[in-house]
Parts: structure tokens; sequence; C-alpha cells
């Protein structure tokens, strides 16, 4: 049986001469009297074309907002709570929720717990006036976990201007936060330690450098701390544990710390640290003390027991300062007066600091032109033979003659010049300088067995081609190597005896001989002094100084020479000034000396006239 009429049919009726067109047929019975049957027929053609069209849209739409990776959200705006009426499944897969669990809630369920967060206030602000908006907020997936999204909202209106629906398109920016964020952190802190770097230090210095500003009670202090044996610990060791122990320290400072304060690594083995709200530079001092007992602790670093120690600076806020990096810069300054007074200290900063590093710094940018502008000279001091009391050579000792300040002890400056690298180019010099003048000496029939000592410094010593820059010089200069002494510290050679025996002993290969200089300064090992390749020890200045005074000397002195000679080495005394000094040294069997008693050190010309008048006496 057919069903009741109408009857619908022909959709795609095309009318002969038009453009394409999809008609619908609607054929209805035709009465003239009810109840009865009908007379005839009625055809109505309806063109439907375009709510065909508008229907397949509505369809494509449809398909578009369910594939859309982008959440979709649709609300109503006339309904209290706005209820949901529509998601699509990205906003299922997004947030965790299945559609059927959050049509007809409110959008609140994704908002547990930050009701004020910045985008949702402008997004209430943009629903209650009927404005779009996009902004960024904090929401919930369904397991509780955050997301961050985009939200894109729209209000939807009716054909008489009422607001009816919201339309709101999420866009998951979760991992592109969390990149941003791991950026940010990157960017702020040390990779290796965690903690905050120079830039986070900087900024937070900078604010409490404002709130005194503002607040002239509050006051803060600045700690520069510097580890005392970092280097020889990450070059005897590796580098991964000198990464271990950097990590350590790092743990130790922050343990140290009130939470307020804040420790940054500044590169290196420097670490800085802010002191907040302190109310004296007692409190600094102490955490000072007290992160120096810390580090003091033996650290276990891949199985070995390794000790450090720290040097610390203080610079407090209340010398009322304006930048940052001047504070830093003081504190600093403060460290490297702690590490040159022994390490292991603090020092707190004070004016006259600054005023001393900066003549230092001077200093170092004068003696950079020194060597052009031949400001340096050597003057040379004899060395006698105690017994005889005949010169055997000259001991070559730097001077620099300064425009501004005059002559300038090589205490003052050598330390600089090993400190900035500088020394190497100035040992050569002296090197070069001292051999030439022997030579010509010699030629001037001045000099026919004596010899010259030239000091080594630690970083000349340590440096790999030094045995052939010295041949190289001695084939330039013509003089033989047995002519040539080099003089280096104890205490250099007892930093890495290793190093020590292999450096010297081409040296001594070649033909020059080695003196030990300052020997009882630098805590020789007795054990080890029978493997170095030594010919001379040169007894330190002080212990000659006091033979007067203590018996302790003497019998300090009268050992040295035993041992010197039981090594099947010299000994040769410094700075001897008086007669008494030199019979003592002579009762005791010491084979050499040099000091004022002789002559002090002269410049090369009256080193000459020296020699001359000294050849004419003994003829
Ligand atoms: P040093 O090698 O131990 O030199 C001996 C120092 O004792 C010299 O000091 C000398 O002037 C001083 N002296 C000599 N006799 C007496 C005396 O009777 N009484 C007193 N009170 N002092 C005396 P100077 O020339 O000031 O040199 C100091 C140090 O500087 C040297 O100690 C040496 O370590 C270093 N130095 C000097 N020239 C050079 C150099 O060319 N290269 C390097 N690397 N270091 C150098
Ligand atoms: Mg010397
Ligand atoms: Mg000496």
């Amino acid at each position: 049986m057919l069903p009741p009429p109408p009857y619908r049919f022909g959709h795609d009726l095309r009318v002969p001469g038009a453009e394409a067109q999809l008609m619908e047929v609607r054929v209805q019975p035709y009465h003239t009297q009810l109840g009865q049957a009908n007379q005839g027929w009625v055809m109505v053609m309806l063109d439907v074309t375009a709510q065909r069209q508008a229907e397949e849209i509505a369809r494509i739409r449809d398909r578009a907002i369910a594939a859309s990776s982008n959440g979709i959200i649709i609300t109503k705006a006339d309904q209290p709570g706005r209820p949901i009426i529509y998601v699509n499944p990205a906003f299922e897969r997004i947030t965790g929720y299945p559609a059927a669990e959050v049509v007809g809630q409110s959008c609140r369920k994704l908002q547990s717990g930050d009701r004020n967060q910045p985008g949702l206030v402008a997004l209430r602000r943009a629903l209650n006036t009927q404005q779009s908006c996009s902004v960024v907020l904090r929401n919930y997936r369904k397991d509780g976990s955050l997301f961050w999204n985009e939200l894109n909202v729209s209000p939807v209106f009716n054909e008489a201007g009422e607001n009816t629906h919201f339309v709101g398109i999420l866009n998951d920016i979760t991992e592109r936060r969390q990149a941003e964020a791991q950026l940010l952190h990157n960017a702020f802190h040390d990779v290796l330690t965690g903690l905050p770097n120079r830039a986070l230090f900087m900024k937070q210095l900078d604010q409490a450098i404002s709130r005194s500003q503002r607040n002239p009670g509050y006051l803060f202090a600045v700690l520069f701390l510097d580890l005392d044996r970092f280097k020889t610990i990450n070059d005897s060791l590796g580098h991964q544990a000198g990464d271990s122990l950097l990590k350590i320290v790092a743990d130790r400072l922050s343990q140290c710390l009130r939470l307020e304060d804040m420790v940054a690594r500044l590169g290196g083995d420097e670490f800085a640290i802010l002191l907040d709200e302190i109310t004296s530079l007692n409190d600094a001092i102490h955490i000072a003390h007290r992160i120096q007992k810390t580090l003091d602790q033996p650290l276990a670093i891949e199985g070995h027991d390794v000790f450090t120690s720290s040097s610390i600076g203080i610079a407090l806020s209340a010398t009322g300062y304006s930048q940052a990096e001047d504070l830093l810069r003081d504190a600093d300054i403060a460290m490297y007066r702690a590490k040159q007074s022994g390490k292991a200290h603090y020092e707190v900063f004070d004016r006259d600091m600054h005023a001393r590093a900066l003549a230092l710094l001077r200093l170092e940018a004068d003696l950079r032109y020194a060597v052009e502008r031949r400001q340096l000279e050597l003057y040379y001091q004899p060395i006698v033979a105690l017994d005889s009391g005949k010169v055997q050579g000259f001991e070559a000792l730097l001077r620099w003659n300064h425009p501004e300040r005059g002559l300038v002890s090589p205490d003052e400056f050598v330390p600089l010049a090993e400190e900035t690298g500088l020394i190497v180019e100035i040992g050569q010099w002296a090197l070069r300088q001292a051999t030439q003048q022997l030579q010509a000496w010699r030629v001037q029939g001045l000099a026919d067995s004596l010899t010259v000592s030239v000091n080594l410094s630690a970083k000349q010593f340590a440096q790999p081609g030094l045995g052939e820059q010295i041949q190289d010089i001695l084939r330039e200069t013509g003089l033989a190597a047995s002519y040539l002494k080099l003089e280096i510290t104890e205490s250099v050679i007892m930093e890495n005896v290793t190093l020590a025996v292999e450096m010297l002993k081409p040296l001594r290969k070649a033909g020059m001989e080695i003196y030990m200089d300052d020997f009882g300064t630098g805590f020789s090992s007795l054990s080890y002094l029978h493997r170095l390749p030594l010919d001379v020890m040169k007894i330190d200045r002080s212990f000659i100084q006091s033979l007067q005074q203590t018996g302790e000397s003497l019998e300090i002195v009268r050992t040295i020479v035993r041992l010197a000679e039981n090594l099947g080495m010299r000994a040769i005394a410094e700075g001897i000034e008086t007669e008494i000094q030199l019979r003592q040294l002579q009762l005791l069997g010491c084979h050499g000396g040099q000091g004022y008693l002789f002559s002090p050190p002269l410049t090369a010309e009256a080193a000459a006239a020296w020699l001359q008048q000294s050849q004419a006496e003994t003829v």
C-alpha cells in the first residue's frame, strides 16, 4: 500500500534550456469534495537547487568540524552556565572527556582551581559583552593533567540579533609551552649544576639594588667564590671528575644558604652568592665561614677522596651601589685578595682594594708594552766561590725601568707577568739578553770561565718547547751550554715532580746546569730529591739572614749543605750581607754565595767594571 500523499520524486528533473536545476515534483490528489475519490492530480514542481546545495555544504561543514585537529566546542549563550551542546572528536582527544560527559555541562568543568588566571578573566569579560576573543588558558584534562590551550571564541547571533551560542576553537599548545619554558630555563640556568647562571644572578642583583635604593635599611651582600685547586683536580682526575666536583660543590653551597638567598654559577669554578636581607657584615662573614667549612670536607669523587678549599670575596650593599656589575666586580676583587693572601681565606672589599686593583690593571697594561719599548733591563749579581773569594758567574735579575714609577722590582711584576702569560715572552727575552751579554764579556776577555744564571718562572718551565728554544738561543749567540745555568724555585719543581724530571733531564743532557732556587721554602720531600736532575741548591736568603740570631738556622744551613753534598750537588747561599755570615758559611763548607756583601745586582756596564776591578785585585 502506498503511504499517504503527497508523493515526491524527480529530484534530478531537468528543465530544458535552463541551467542544471534540481527540481522536486510533488504530486497530490485533487478533490472537489471531501471523502470522495479524487478527480485528478495536482503536480507541483519546486526548484530545490539552492536548498540541496545548502544541505550539501552543511554536511561538508559538519565533516570538517569533526575532522579538525583543533578542538571545537559550541555552547549555548542564553542559558545559565552556558551549557555545552557540541564538542568535536579533537576536543575529546585533547581533553580526554568523551562528548557524552561534557554535553549539557558547563565549561567550568575544565578549569578546576584556576578561576583567576588572566586568560579566564579576559574570556569571561568577552562572553559577558558578547565579543570575540582569543586567550591562552591553563586547563585540566579528565585525568587531572594540565594542558595549555589557545582558545578563540566567537558569539553566534540569530536573525533577531540575539546571541544564542558561542563557538570556541581550541588549540593544544602544551608542547610549545613546555619547549618555551625549557628554553627560558636554559637561558637563565647553568646546564651542569642546574644553578642560576650569571644572567639570572645579575637580574636578581639589580632588583636587590633597586630595593636598597628605595629602602636604605635593607642590607644585602654578594659573595664571590672561587675553588682553590680546581684546575689541579681537573687536570689530574679528568673533566668528568671536575664536573662531578662542581655538582657536589653546587649542592653544598645551596645547603649552606637560606631559601631567600641565591647561588649562581658564573662559569668555570666561580660561583656568586646573593645574601638577601642580612643585618650586618657579620652575617655575611658568618656565612662565608660556614661555606668554607663545608667545602673543606673531603668529597668522594670516582673513588677518590678529593680535598678542595675556596677563596671568598665579600662586597656589602651598604657602600651605595647603583650597578650590579660594580658590586660583583668588587666581590671579585676581594676574592682575588683572599687568594693572594694564601687561599682558603675570605676578604671583605674596601675602597683601597679597588684602587689597588686599578693600579694592577694599569701595571698590566704598561707591562704589555715594556718589552717593545725596551723598558726591561737585566741586572747582574756576582756569585762568588766562598773558599777562594773568586767570582764564578752572575745571576741575571730582571728590572723594569717604568717611565713614571722608576725601577720596579721583579717581585712586583713577575707574578703579574706570570698570571697574564706575558712571562713567556719576557723570559725568552731575558734568556737571550743574558746569553748575549755573557758572550760579549767573553769576547772582551772579561769572562773566561764565568757563567750566567737565568731564572725560569713556573709557566715558562711548563712550556713544552722550552728546551729547543734555549738551544736556539745558544746557537744564535754562540755560547756553549755549560756556561748557562737555569734557576727554578723549589716550589715550582715540587708542584709536579714528574713533569720537572721530564723537563730537566734533556736540558741537563744538553750541558746546562740546574739550580734549585730558594731552597728551604718549598717543602721538598726528601724522598724526591735524589730523583731530580739538579746541580745546585740555592739556600734561601731567610736562613742566611737569621744565621746570627738563631742557632736553629745554623743547623738548617748545615743540614742543607750536607744534603747537597750527599746528593752530589753544590750549595750556594743567597743574600750574604755580613762578614759574620760569610765566615759561618765558610765554616759550614758552603760552596758559593751571593749577596750585598760582595755586590748588589748591577747594570751590565757596572758589572763589567766590577769584573775588571775584581780581576785587577786578584792579579
Ligand atoms: P731570586 O732568584 O731568589 O733572586 C735573588 C734575589 O735576592 C734578588 O732579588 C736579589 O736582588 C736579592 N738579593 C741578592 N743579594 C741580596 C742581599 O744580600 N740582601 C737582600 N735583602 N737581597 C738580596 P730581586 O732581583 O728583587 O729578584 C726577586 C726575584 O724575582 C728573584 O728571586 C726571582 O725569583 C725573580 N726574578 C728575577 N729576575 C727574574 C727573571 O728574569 N725571570 C723570572 N722568572 N724571575 C725573575
Ligand atoms: Mg734566582
Ligand atoms: Mg732565590
